[in-house]
């Protein structure tokens, strides 16, 4: 297998050499030459298979590049009902007549990314030793992505995580589960300042190339495209448990913030998985949904992009977009630059509207979106926990509202749940009263001995610092 640039760079990769990058060189995504494509005999064969088993399977088809016994050993060393706390990994609920719940959030973090970032923790332990090379990741978080990096990483060979977030602006549950980790390759750094502090100093540092070279600095960050292949085995898994045979249609319905969890679904429908409806579900920060209603994606400033309940979705762009579109367009690199690289850089967004590929966003690959509020999400938790005793978490609110403007008769709806409501507690008191219970092992995980430096804003400081722990 072999994978290309959205942008048209005319050089091709195996696996293993973009596992580690991020932006292949002339800023494009990487995605596979082609979709394997899957028969129904094939999906027969893995409906019977336990999630470890089912992700080789997957994987496999798109890795060639790592022995079978290895990928297969990776695999079952990280999908384990120890991490993920059941059998299933991803076990699914019925929650209401035709709505489904599957469960992406029992990892180590309670956030869906812990099901991608385990995976990656793994590989790349196993191909740094096998090129005998040490990487450094460093990052920029507001909350999820920085504590599954770092929950993925720790006590991992031949890799140091280097992780900023804006001092004092996470949740105390966030913070208490990154600062609380004691191992010596996980470095926390507290800046003074905002989130898009952080990004601005990871962005300078990377863009330093003799620093990044001579510190081996990389990235864990959704475009990765390693991350977004392990997200496309869920959705087999949520087919399977959804359905009793092969031949009935499942919809999903994803909180979307990125696109990079939905556009696993993409691949997965891609591949021949019997999706009907993937539904986009954003909350204010609606980017998203108003290309799927009306054709323009318009890249949001920073006074356009709100601060919401569901935060993990907080975004001004997604950066996992330009991959579907590449598809939507029929994979025309020109075309693709022109919209990516032209109207995008010049404008600030670009219009599809009138062209006939955009018709084709719904009718060839399913898609439809839905937008939430702070109202909005109130109202679905209070619902939900009324009428079913089940608590969900402000992201998976948002779903569920968008899920259930987009039934179809006859056709399960499975929504994701990207994260367990006790890492959003303020919100959930706001709308029942009370706090989630807690599992077990985070009970006072607030009190426990912090382990983190506090930096200015400043990337020559974060340089200094990393320099200093790299020996
Ligand atoms: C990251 C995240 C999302 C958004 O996922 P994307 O892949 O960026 O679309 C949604 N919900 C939660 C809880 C998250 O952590």
């Amino acid at each position: 297998m072999n994978y290309l640039s959205t942008r048209g760079h005319p050089d091709r990769k195996r696996f293993c050499e973009i596992l580690l990058e991020g932006l292949a060189p002339d800023g494009g995504l990487y995605l596979p030459e082609q979709y394997p494509q899957i028969d129904t005999a094939t999906l027969a064969k893995w409906r019977k298979l336990p999630y470890a088993e089912l992700a080789f399977e997957i994987l496999s088809l798109y890795i060639d590049d790592i022995p079978p016994a290895d990928l297969k050993a990776i695999c079952a060393k990280t999908y384990t009902a120890e991490v993920f706390g059941t059998d299933e990994i991803v076990p699914l609920r019925e929650l209401e007549d035709g709505v489904y719940l599957e469960a992406l959030s029992n990892g180590p973090t309670l956030a869906f990314k812990d099901m991608a970032m385990q995976l990656l923790g793994n590989l790349f332990e196993y191909e740094l030793a096998r090129r005998g090379a040490e990487l450094n990741i460093l990052g920029a978080t507001s909350g999820d992505t920085g504590s599954a990096a770092e929950y993925a990483m720790r006590g991992k060979k031949g890799v140091r995580v280097f992780m900023t977030s804006p001092d004092g602006r996470m949740s105390p549950f966030q913070q208490a589960q990154m600062f609380s980790l004691q191992d010596a390759n996980i470095h926390n750094i507290a800046i003074t300042g905002v989130f898009d502090d952080c990004q601005d100093i990871v962005k300078a540092v990377s863009n330093d190339l003799a620093f990044k070279r001579k510190y081996r600095i990389g990235t864990v960050n959704s475009i990765n495209w390693a991350r977004l292949l392990a997200q496309v085995v869920y959705y087999f898994a949520g087919y399977f448990q959804a359905t009793a045979a092969n031949d009935k249609p499942v919809s999903f319905t994803v909180p979307s913030g990125n696109f990079g969890n939905v556009c696993a679904g993409h691949v997965a429908r891609m591949m021949g998985l019997p999706i009907h409806t993937l539904v986009v579900a954003t909350n204010e920060n609606d980017v998203l949904d108003e290309f799927f209603r009306t054709g323009v994606y318009r890249v949001r400033g920073a006074v356009d992009t709100h601060e919401t309940s569901s935060p993990s979705m907080d975004i001004s762009k997604a950066s996992n977009f330009e991959r579907f579109v590449f598809d939507l367009v029929g994979r025309d690199t020109a075309k693709l630059r022109k919209l990516f690289v032209d109207d995008l850089g010049l404008n600030g967004s670009f219009d599809l509207s009138a062209d006939p590929a955009f018709a084709q966003a719904a009718a060839r690959f399913g898609f439809r979106s839905g937008r939430s509020t702070h109202a909005d999400r109130l109202v679905t938790i209070r619902d939900t926990d009324k009428r079913f005793a089940t608590l969900v978490d402000p992201h998976t609110a948002d779903g569920l509202k968008a899920a259930r403007e987009q039934l179809s008769p006859g056709v399960p709806m499975v929504v994701l749940e990207t994260a367990l409501p006790i890492k959003f507690a303020a919100t959930l008191v706001e709308a029942l009263g009370e706090e989630p219970a807690r599992p077990k092992k985070f009970e006072g995980i607030e009190a426990l001995p912090k382990r983190v430096v506090k930096l200015p804003a400043d990337a020559e400081a974060v340089k200094a610092y990393i320099a200093e722990h790299c020996d």
